[in-house]
C-alpha cells in the first residue's frame, strides 16, 4: 500500500495517500500539502517516492505515510495553539507540517542530537531526555525507536496529551499513550515498524547501533 502512493509532484503524493487512505483528514492534507518534501532530502529526484530516505549523519527522513499516520493518529491533540514536542526531528519536515497544523499561536519544538542536521531550527540535545523547557506538551511524536517506554517523555505529556512512540529493540511497536485529564495513562500497540534507534549521538555518529 505504502510504495503504491507515490507522485511526481507534492500535491500527488498527497492525494495519492488521499486516495488509498493513509490521509484520512483533510487537516492533515493540506498541512503536508503546505510544506514540500523536496526541501528536506538530500536525493530530490526521489522526494516525492513514498519511501524512507537517508539524509546523512546515519539518519533518515520517515516515508511520507509514516508521517500521515503519526499525524492522523495525534490529530486530537493538534489544534490550533497546541504545544508539540518531535523527538529525533532529523530532517526537520514533520516539525513544518506540524507547525501548519497548530498555527501561529501553538509551538512545536524538535529535538536531535545531530545539530548539522537541526541547525536551522530545532533544539539540538538528546531527545530521550526531552525538552522541559517548553514543556507540557499536548502531542509527542517520537520519531526514532525507543529500547523500553519512555517515562521522561510521558512525564512532558500534557494532561490531556498524547505521544506517538515506535517502542522496541529489533522491531518495534508503535504505541499510543494517552495521559488522559487526571495524569492517568493508558497504552495502545498500534501496528509493527522499523525505525532507526534513539541512540547515543557517539555512537550513532560512528554507524554504530
Ligand atoms: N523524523 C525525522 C527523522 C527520523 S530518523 C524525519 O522524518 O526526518 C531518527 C532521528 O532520530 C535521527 O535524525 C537521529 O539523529 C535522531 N536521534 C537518535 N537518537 C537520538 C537522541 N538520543 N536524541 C535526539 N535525537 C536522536
Amino acid at each position: 500500500m505504502a510504495w503504491i502512493s507515490s507522485g511526481s509532484s507534492s500535491s500527488e503524493l498527497v492525494m495519492n495517500m488521499m486516495r488509498n487512505g493513509l490521509i484520512k483528514s483533510d487537516r492533515v492534507a493540506s498541512a503536508m500539502q503546505k510544506v514540500d518534501r523536496a526541501h528536506y532530502v538530500l536525493r530530490r529526484e526521489d522526494a516525492y517516492d513514498d519511501c524512507p530516505q537517508p539524509i546523512g549523519h546515519s539518519a533518515t527522513i520517515s516515508a511520507p505515510h509514516m508521517h500521515a499516520h503519526a499525524m492522523e493518529n495525534l490529530l486530537p491533540f493538534l489544534n490550533p495553539g497546541a504545544r508539540v514536542l518531535d523527538v529525533g526531528s532529523g530532517s526537520g519536515y514533520l516539525c513544518a507540517v506540524l507547525h501548519h497544523l497548530v498555527g501561529p499561536t501553538g509551538k512545536v519544538v524538535g529535538i536531535d542530537h545531530i545539530s548539522e542536521l537541526v541547525d536551522w531550527s530545532v533544539v539540538t540535545g538528546d531527545g530521550r531526555r526531552g525538552y522541559p523547557p517548553a514543556a507540557p506538551y499536548d502531542a509527542i511524536h517520537v520519531g526514532a525507536a525507543s529500547p523500553h517506554l519512555p517515562q521522561t517523555l510521558i512525564d512532558q505529556l500534557a494532561s490531556p496529551g498524547r505521544m506517538f512512540v515506535p517502542v522496541g529493540e529489533f522491531y518495534q511497536a508503535i504505541l499510543q499513550i494517552d495521559k488522559d485529564a487526571n495524569g492517568h495513562i493508558t497504552k495502545k500497540e498500534l501496528f509493527d515498524v522499523r525505525y532507526v534507534p534513539l541512540t547515543d549521538e557517539s555512537k550513532q555518529r560512528m554507524g554504530i547501533f
